[in-house]
Formats: structure tokens, C-alpha cells, sequence
């Protein structure tokens, strides 16, 4: 494993009372600017912090259960690569702020790695490492060529222009270039990130090269070599996924009500295709909060007139809620399609509906796990969930790789195909050995991550 860490600096921030112009020359890391707000609470760092160890539990139960070779399990507990870089901006203001920005590549025995760039306030190198880990299992239970990675940047993107989304993006990707590629590691977007980040870390890349690189990221614009159906794959599969479960329990789509937290592309996308399936979207949210409506929240119309930076809230009719209330709403299908740690073991008691479908990635604790397995309640894990986003985006990889482009149709067929083929033997495991979908997962994802190091072997 290789990492670097760079030195703090005083930081001179946006908004801060030292909005001087300043040159920046090392390294440095930075904190929100003096006198800005930070919005989170000493829990909600905790929980984003615990999530490797969460991961590390998850994959050591895994391991047990399927009586991983101890060398094995101890190379799979690290990550493979870690980088921690700083990235100097130049804001509208003049001054310079230097963000903190991190890539991790967990692990790469079934193909190069993959995973999103998250730009959020929160993120951490622990919360990163969780989420490299995550991607390596999701690909291996998709069965799609790729390890897992992730990547982020401790930033508040809503805060900032467009021009200083540029310029964080543009030089992000330059520090981080030493380890990414087509061969290598191929970013997307995650929280706080778009089409249009992904169109900035090509040019950049590609300018650095000198000629266009598109396969280096997914999740980019048609335009620029983008895949059809890319932006609603993730929440597409969300949806398909709970229209699995919720056959296989018995019950019918029509008319189930959903609450989802999270309105962003992974929460819009699976509301709009869960209310064409038929169920009922009685609450949803953002960061400001939600609405709870239980007549149904026509997703079409709210998602058709909202802007990107507007709030829920102004475009839903229906009592506004907190996002905490949200989880406890009364419904049949609850989906977190936002923050990690979200539902813990102080609300999990809470949550009534019957089926929890994770949209988000790591949305609930160990902890919760165990309160809503032992309320009955069905937990679609993230790694099966919304796993529909990495899966066109290995599409759209191999279309940049061919430079042939393929049909909607085609995409959205073949996503329907790889997803069925993951869901059957996931809940034909689960059900024989009468053990959650998420451990399910985890034995099936491990036990192929696993086969393909032991085949390899150890270098030198
Ligand atoms: P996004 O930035 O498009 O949207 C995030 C949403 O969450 C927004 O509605 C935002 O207002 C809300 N939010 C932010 N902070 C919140 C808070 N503290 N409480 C409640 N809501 C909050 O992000 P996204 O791409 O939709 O990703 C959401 C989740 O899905 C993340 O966990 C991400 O890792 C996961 N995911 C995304 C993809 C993808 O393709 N985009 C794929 C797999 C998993």
C-alpha cells in the first residue's frame, strides 16, 4: 500500500473573514473557512468515520462464513492504494483555498478499479477506504471486470461556482493522474458530483496526455462519449431491484408506498421509475428536509420544474418533515438514496416499513442491521441496490473502448440482464441459508474476489 499525506495550512477561505489574495505553494489541507458554519453534528462525523471498521466487520463475517483462507481475508482487509492530495484553488474572490481530496483503489484482482468522486463536506480518507471496499464487492457480485475504488474532495460543491468547480475539479484530477487511467482507474460520479465533473477530469486528463482519453471516466456526457441511460442507470436499478424483492415476498408494486430520502440522481431517478412501476412516493427529501404526502407526490412534475439548486420542499405539496422523520415514516418501502450511516441503532426501531431498499451507499450501520433483521424487515444491500450505475458505466467503458455506441434499448436490456443474473443466486443464498441479502451478497461478492487472487498469486 502506498499513501501520502500532506501538512496542514491556515487556510483562506470563501466567506471567511481573511478573504485576502494569497499564494499557496505546498501542500496544505484545509478546514472550512473562519466563521462558516460546518452543518454536521459530532454523531454524524463518528458514524462516517466508523464506516471502514463497518466494512472491515462486514467482510470478516463474510470470510468466516465462507472459511476464507486466512492470508487471503488479511490482504482483502487492506486497501491497495491510498493517495491523499492537496488541491490549491483560486476562488471568484481571488483568494486561495486548499481543499483536502483523496483516491483509493481497494483492490484489483478482477480488473482495473472503479468507483465514483464525491465532493461533500463530510468525506473522509475512512469513509473513502469503506467505500473502496464497497466497490470491489459490488463489482465482483455484478460480476463486471473491475475492482473498487473511490475518491472525494472535503468540499460544500452547493457553495461554490461553477468556475471554482472547474478549477477544484481540474486540479484534483491533476494530482491524482499519477494513479488513474483507462487501464487503471476509472472515476464516475458519486455525491455532490455530475456529468459535468466527469467531462472536466477527461479534458483535463486528456490535455495532460495530448490526445482525448474518454475511457478514463463514466458517467460523462453523450456528447463527449457518454452512455446512453448512464445518468438513470443507478436509479433504475434501484427499482428494479425493489421490484425483485418485493415479487419474490408476495406482493405486488402497485400502490406500495415509498418514502425516499435523498432527491438527488440515485432518490429522482428511482422515484420517477418506481412511480412508473405503479407504487406511490409518499415522501422524499433533500438536505433541506422532506414533505410527507400520503396521496402520492407526483414525481414527474416536481422533478420536471425543479432547478439544481432548488429546494424540495418549494415544488411538493404535503406536511414538511425532518430527514429523520422520514425514515420513520409509515410505508412499505423505505429508501435511503443519500448519506452513508443514516439509519444507526438509535433510529433503526424506528423505521416501519417493511422492505429497505439501499439506494445510498452504506446507509445503515451493523448495528441497525441487526434491529431491522430482527423487525422482519427486508434489506436490499447497497451493493446489490444501486449497483445498476456501475454496471452502464462498464458499459459505457467498453462503447469508449470500441468507440461504438450502443441503443437505449440495448443498455437498459442488458442492465435488466446482468441484474437478474446477480438477484437469483443473491436471494436463492439468502433464502437456503436463511441469512440476510446483505451477507448473501458478501459471501457470493468475497468468494469471487478471493478465487481470482488465489489463481493469480502472490507477487513476487
Ligand atoms: P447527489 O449529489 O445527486 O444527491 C444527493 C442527495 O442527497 C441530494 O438530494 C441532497 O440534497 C441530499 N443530501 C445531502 N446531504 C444530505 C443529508 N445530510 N441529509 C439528507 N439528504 C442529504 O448524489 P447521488 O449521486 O444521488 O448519490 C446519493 C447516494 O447514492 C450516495 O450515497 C452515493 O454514494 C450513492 N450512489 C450513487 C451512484 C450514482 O450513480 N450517482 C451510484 C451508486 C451509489
Amino acid at each position: 500500500m502506498s499513501s501520502t499525506s500532506e501538512t496542514p495550512n491556515t487556510p483562506n477561505g470563501k466567506g471567511g473573514t481573511a478573504a485576502i489574495p494569497q499564494r499557496v505553494d505546498g501542500p496544505a489541507s484545509v478546514v472550512p473557512p473562519a466563521g462558516e458554519a460546518r452543518p454536521r453534528t459530532q454523531t454524524a462525523i463518528l458514524r462516517r468515520h466508523d464506516m471502514f471498521d463497518q466494512a472491515l466487520r462486514q467482510l470478516d463475517d463474510a470470510a468466516k462464513r465462507i472459511n476464507l483462507e486466512p492470508n487471503m481475508h488479511e490482504m482483502l482487509r487492506h486497501p491497495k492504494r491510498t493517495l491523499e492530495v492537496a488541491v490549491p484553488v483560486r476562488l471568484d474572490t481571488g483568494a486561495v483555498q486548499v481543499f483536502q481530496g483523496y483516491r483509493v483503489q481497494h483492490n484489483h484482482y478482477r480488473g482495473p478499479c472503479k468507483g465514483g468522486i464525491r465532493y461533500h463536506h463530510e468525506v473522509s480518507m475512512e469513509e473513502v477506504k469503506a467505500l473502496a471496499m464497497l466497490m470491489t464487492w459490488k463489482c465482483a457480485l455484478m460480476n463486471i471486470p473491475y475492482g473498487g475504488a473511490k475518491g472525494g474532495v472535503v468540499c460544500d460543491p452547493s457553495k461554490m461556482s461553477q468556475m471554482e468547480l472547474e478549477h477544484l475539479t481540474r486540479r484534483f484530477t491533476s494530482e491524482i493522474m499519477i494513479i488513474i487511467g483507462p487501464d487503471k482507474d476509472i472515476p464516475a460520479p458519486d455525491m455532490g458530483t455530475n456529468a459535468q465533473t466527469m467531462a472536466w477530469m477527461m479534458d483535463t486528463y486528456s490535455m495532460t496526455l495530448g490526445h482525448m482519453a474518454p475511457q478514463v471516466v463514466t458517467g460523462k456526457p453523450v456528447a463527449v462519449g457518454g452512455s446512453l441511460g448512464r445518468i438513470e442507470a443507478t436509479g433504475r436499478g434501484v427499482a428494479f431491484s425493489t421490484a425483485a424483492v418485493v415479487r419474490e415476498l408476495g406482493l405486488k408494486l402497485d400502490g406500495l408506498r415509498v418514502a425516499i430520502q435523498g432527491s438527488g440522481n440515485v432518490g429522482s431517478n428511482a422515484a420517477k421509475a418506481l412511480q412508473e412501476m405503479g407504487a406511490k412516493i409518499v415522501a422524499m427529501s433533500d438536505v433541506h428536509g422532506g414533505v410527507h404526502n400520503e396521496n402520492g407526490i407526483d414525481t414527474f412534475s416536481v422533478f420536471g420544474a425543479m432547478g439544481p439548486k432548488d429546494k424540495l420542499s418549494d415544488f411538493c405539496h404535503g406536511a414538511k418533515i425532518s430527514n429523520e422523520e422520514l425514515l420513520g415514516v409509515d410505508c412499505d418501502i423505505l429508501i435511503p438514496a443519500a448519506l452513508g450511516g443514516v439509519i444507526h441503532e438509535g433510529n433503526a426501531a424506528k423505521v416501519r416499513a417493511r422492505i429497505v431498499v439501499e439506494g445510498a451507499n452504506g446507509p445503515t450501520t451493523p448495528e441497525a442491521d441487526a434491529i431491522l433483521n430482527a423487525k422482519g424487515i427486508t434489506v436490499v444491500p447497497d451493493i446489490f441496490a444501486n449497483a445498476g450505475g456501475v454496471t452502464v458505466s462498464y458499459f459505457e467503458w467498453v462503447q469508449g473502448l470500441q468507440y461504438y455506441f450502443w441503443e437505449l434499448e440495448e443498455i437498459n436490456l442488458r442492465l435488466q440482464r446482468i441484474m437478474t443474473k446477480a438477484f437469483v443466486p443473491l436471494w436463492q443464498l439468502s433464502q437456503k441459508e436463511k441469512i440476510s441479502m446483505r451477507t448473501a451478497a458478501l459471501m457470493i461478492a468475497v468468494g469471487r474476489v478471493a478465487e481470482a487472487g488465489k489463481s493469480l498469486g502472490l507477487y513476487p
